[in-house]
């Protein structure tokens, strides 16, 4: 394999960079890539590293109006450690948590995540249920932003144009002082450095009485992407998240498990997937 490696440090020598190249990959904390690399078919080609690229729409985390942006470079550990994440969207702190190893969190970026498209990517499929939007940056400078619900197009693979990179993602902020009830629970053969058999994420804004008042509710490990479990979400908003009944637990999960369609692997049946499926979205509210 023969590839060379160009290190943009701003946006126009990134630009520059994907203009430029005629066959290239990006890396940014490498830890997905270097395995995608080892079944490279193609024997020359560049990478465009952007571990080393100082812009602050593809390293920071701030507000925004309406809501929070993350640079696609933010590390899981970042995520991990930030209160604004931890205080308003905990099921993206809980994901940015259960991924791999503390060593793995401190490279792996949420772009990354994101872009490697994998059906059990954590972080991804928290952002599914927190409704968020892609920020995609083209080589010609101009941007396009898409939901998260239409950025995975297949199992390892997005709606990036080859001269595309995602540069943020746009979480929105529904409402500041909002109850929540909000989390992430994976289930995998093993505690740590595990990718999930399993995993859901929920993202829940209730009013002061504990009435739902919208539901965001995306499964991991469970179909060839990540998907959005919108009937679920519609069946329970009303509902009051503490005195909600079995039968309408039930359904609710049921309706979960509608969205999964999973493989049987060395990991877990089909059949083993959609039974933890089925009891962990139940889980929720107890
Ligand atoms: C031992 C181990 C355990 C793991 N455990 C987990 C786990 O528990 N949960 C989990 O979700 N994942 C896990 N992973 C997978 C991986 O760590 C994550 O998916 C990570 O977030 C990928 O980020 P990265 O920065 O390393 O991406 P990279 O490896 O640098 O890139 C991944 C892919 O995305 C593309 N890419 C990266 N950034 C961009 C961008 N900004 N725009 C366009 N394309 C881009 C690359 O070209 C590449 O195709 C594990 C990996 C390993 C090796």
């Amino acid at each position: 394999m023969d590839f060379k490696i160009t290190s943009p440090k701003n946006k126009a020598g990134l630009l520059k960079a994907m203009q430029e190249g005629k066959n290239f990959r990006f890396g940014a904390g490498y830890t997905d890539l270097l395995m995608e690399l080892k079944k490279q078919e193609e024997t020359s080609f560049t990478i465009i590293n952007l571990a080393q690229l100082n812009d602050k729409t593809f390293t920071e985390i701030n507000t925004i109006s309406g809501g929070l942006r993350i640079g696609s470079l933010a590390t899981a550990a970042e995520i991990v450690n930030d209160k604004f994440i931890t205080q308003h969207f905990p099921a993206l702190q809980e994901a940015a948590h259960s991924l791999a190893s503390s060593q793995i969190r401190e490279v792996a970026t949420i772009g990354g995540n994101l872009c490697t498209a994998s059906p059990s990517g954590d972080m991804a499929c928290a952002l599914m249920a927190l409704e968020a939007q892609c920020e995609i940056l083209s080589a010609n400078g101009k941007t396009r932003t898409v939901p998260i619900s239409g950025f995975f197009t297949g199992p390892r693979k997005t709606v990036l144009q080859k001269k595309e990179v995602l540069r943020s993602v746009l979480v929105p902020l529904l409402e500041k002082n909002r109850k929540l009830h909000s989390g992430f629970i994976k289930v995998g053969t093993r505690r740590s450095m595990e990718c999930s058999v399993v995993s859901l994420a929920y993202h829940i804004h209730l009013d002061r009485n504990d009435s739902i008042v919208h539901a965001g509710v995306a499964i991991g490990a469970s179909a060839p992407t990540i998907r959005f479990a919108k009937t679920a979400c519609d069946l329970i908003s009303g509902n009051n998240l503490k005195t909600i009944s079995q039968k309408d637990k039930e359904e609710f999960a049921a309706k979960v498990v509608s969205y999964a369609s999973p493989i049987t692997d060395i990991r877990a049946t089909a059949w083993y997937r959609k039974e933890v499926l089925f009891n962990i979205s139940k889980s929720i509210f107890e």
